[in-house]
């Protein structure tokens, strides 16, 4: 506008010069023809008048021409402006698109944290995670401006997709199935990678039902590095696309989605696990109540009973003790001594009993023994003096844990007593019968030599049945005589430094014949630098041949038997292991008592008066040591025993002969 009347301005300047200038030609003409006509003076004013006129019309020409430049000027000035302006404008127009621009990231960016937030508040607040991931699925699909999206999640059972939400077209579509590689979020599922489709209509391996769907976006959702899902969103309109950006929002979203399901699972685990624990603690509780009931019930049994009792740990923690063990042994109450180590009692056990320490051995040797029970006398001296039958025997619990060992004491001094009694008539009998027998034994043998005459076969027969019978009558007073000479007290042992390998090998070489006519195996296992025992050697070969005769005699043909010694402690430990017909634990329970033969039909064919195991107990006893026997019916038994070691480093004796 400022141009367009510059412009103008300079025209009508120009055509006012114009006319200026044709109506000063005009008038110089119209002069020149007055000129013509004039007087002088007339002349000379009109030249004057002539003169004043070219003076200003140079002077209006000038100015005219001055006005011109000045407009030229002005002009330029003005476009120079206008251009200022015009650039201004583009500026402005730049800055405010720019701005439009600025301000619709910051919407959608708003819309996208709006979105995040709103899942992340879910997720904190562990909203049902079904409706948690529906509203995932809604945002994503907000935000790029489409109704259509849907949630597959993986089933590792079935190893298949399954379609747990859907919004829009896809709503109609839920519980929808797909195999790994099958449509494209069977793919997703199997390659692991997001995927874009400009139009999905047209892609080869659409699913038949889903080809109105165009652009499409599928992202997989992680569980560490497990695809546990995939996520998709899809827009109907042909003409729109997913571009970089969309796959990126959607990956964040997609994140925020595997985190809910991540939640989901950990949620429902801690949940059943609370449940379990629930249940666990619950049924400890009546576990408990039913132990506190068992306990009242066994407290009142044992503390009605007159043996005294004591359950021991296998550290020696006294697990349990009964009134009578407290009454005769500790003077105490019997809730003060539970908890308590055995040892704690140490004063007590060397004021109660004869042979304090024969009797914290005998518990040292049994107490981890998860098997074996046991029998075995022992002499109380205060506060009175008692004999007891103590009988030990391994606890378990239901679930077949070793709990430790029950120890109960036996009042038998009056049996004892009684016994004494027996014994005493036992060996005069015996000594009186021993006598008569001798001389028959005698006769017999004179007879059979054919000392006083030759004698028809029924004879020698009928002498050979009267010799056996004999025979067992002497074997059997002997054992008698020698079992009641113990028990009276009446046998000494000669106790020396004894070294036992060569005292085996003697008794080995005793049994040789006998063993090898059963066709049986017998092996030693000693070490070479086995320590010499403390004990009187007739004994100790008395001993060692009951125990082998024994697994000699209850071993059937073609079996084997082991000897094997051992130092152990301030102890040697023998063991005589046979493959023979082992004993019951009802039998093992009686073992070592008086005429205890096992009734089984093996037995029953072999010869045996049941007393040896009973000599050989009070043997190795009065050498300090103790026995022991593990069995199992069929498979075989070891009868074990220990003798002290020889004090200190004793010459050793030369074996007997
Ligand atoms: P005897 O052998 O004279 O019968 P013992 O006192 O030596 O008497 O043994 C008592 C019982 O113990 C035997 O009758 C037998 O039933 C059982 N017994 C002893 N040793 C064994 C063994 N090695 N294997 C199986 N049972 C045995």
């Amino acid at each position: 506008m400022g141009a367009m009347s510059a412009s103008d301005t300079k025209n009508q300047i120009r055509r006012v010069l114009f006319i200026w200038g044709v109506l000063t030609l005009l008038y110089f003409f119209i002069t020149w023809v007055l000129m013509q006509f004039a007087t002088h003076t007339t002349q000379e004013r009109i030249f004057a008048a002539l003169s004043t006129t070219v003076t200003y019309s140079i002077i209006a020409v000038s100015l005219g021409q001055n006005v011109m430049r000045q407009i030229d000027a002005t002009n330029r000035a003005l476009q120079a402006s206008i251009a200022r302006q015009r650039e201004t404008e583009a500026k402005l127009r730049q800055e405010l698109a720019e701005r439009q621009r600025t301000e619709e990231t910051l919407r959608r960016i708003n819309a996208e944290l709006d979105a995040l937030n709103v899942t992340t508040l879910g997720l904190i607040n562990r909203l049902n995670p079904e409706e948690l991931l529906k509203e995932i699925v809604g945002k994503a699909a907000a935000l790029m401006n489409t109704p259509h999206g849907f949630l597959y999640v993986v089933e590792p059972e079935q190893q298949e997709l399954v379609l747990r939400v859907g919004i829009g077209r896809y709503a109609q579509h839920i519980g929808h199935r797909l195999q790994r590689g099958q449509g494209m979020p069977g793919t997703v599922w199997k390659t692991g990678e997001p995927m874009v489709l400009d139009d999905y209509s047209q892609w080869s391996k659409r699913q038949p039902g889903f080809e109105w769907a165009r652009a499409q976006v599928c992202l997989p959702l992680r569980s560490d590095l497990e695809i546990v899902g995939v996520i998709g969103l899809v827009y109907l309109e042909p003409e729109r696309r997913f571009g970089k950006e969309e796959v990126e929002l959607l990956g964040r979203l997609g994140q925020l989605a595997s985190l809910a399901r991540e939640n989901a699972r950990l949620y429902d685990e801690t949940r059943t696990e609370l449940k379990e624990r629930q249940r666990a603690e619950q049924r400890l509780k009546e576990t408990l109540k039913e132990i506190e009931r068992a306990q009242t019930k066994a407290h009142a049994i044992l503390d009605a009973a007159t043996d005294s009792m004591m359950l021991l740990a296998p550290d020696q923690t006294i697990l349990s003790v009964n009134r009578s063990f407290c009454e005769h042994f500790f003077g105490n109450d019997p809730r003060e001594v539970v908890g308590h180590q055995l040892a704690d009692y140490q004063a007590e056990l060397q004021r109660v009993f004869d042979q304090p320490r024969a009797f914290q051995d005998l518990i040292d040797h049994t107490i981890a023994d998860p098997a074996q029970s046991l029998v075995q006398i022992i002499v109380q001296r205060a506060p009175s003096h008692r004999e007891l039958q103590l009988f030990s025997t391994p606890v378990r619990t239901r679930s077949d844990e070793h709990l430790g060992r029950l120890y109960v004491f036996h009042d038998v001094t009056k049996e004892r007593e009684v016994d004494r009694m027996k014994s005493e008539i036992v060996s005069m009998v015996s000594h009186e019968l021993r006598t008569p027998l001798t001389s028959i034994k005698g006769y017999v043998d004179l007879l059979q030599a054919g000392e006083v005459g030759d004698l028809a076969e029924e004879q020698r027969k009928f002498l050979d049945i009267v010799k056996t019978s004999t025979d067992r009558l002497v074997e059997l007073i002997n054992e008698l005589l020698d079992l009641s000479r113990i028990e009276a007290g009446r046998v000494e042992l000669k106790c020396k430094a004894l070294d036992l390998a060569p005292v085996i090998h003697q008794v080995a070489n005793t049994m040789h014949p006998q063993i090898r006519a059963k066709q049986q195996q017998l092996t030693l296992d000693l070490p070479p630098d086995l320590p010499p025992v403390w004990g009187d050697p007739d004994r100790v070969i008395q001993i060692l041949t009951n125990f082998v005769s024994n697994a000699h005699k209850y071993t059937p043909a073609g079996g084997s038997i082991t000897l094997t010694a051992r130092g152990a402690g301030d102890q040697v430990r023998v063991d005589v292991t046979d493959t023979g017909i082992g004993l019951s634990k009802e039998d093992q329970a009686q073992l070592f008592s008086k005429f205890f033969r096992a009734e089984n039909r093996a037995t029953q064919g072999v010869m045996g008066t049941g007393l040896g195991l009973a000599i050989t107990r009070s043997l190795i006893e009065m050498h300090g040591g103790a026995v022991w026997v593990e069995s199992e019916p069929d498979k075989g038994s070891t009868f074990s025993f220990s003798l002290p070691l020889a004090p200190g480093a004793i010459e050793q004796e030369t074996p007997i002969p």
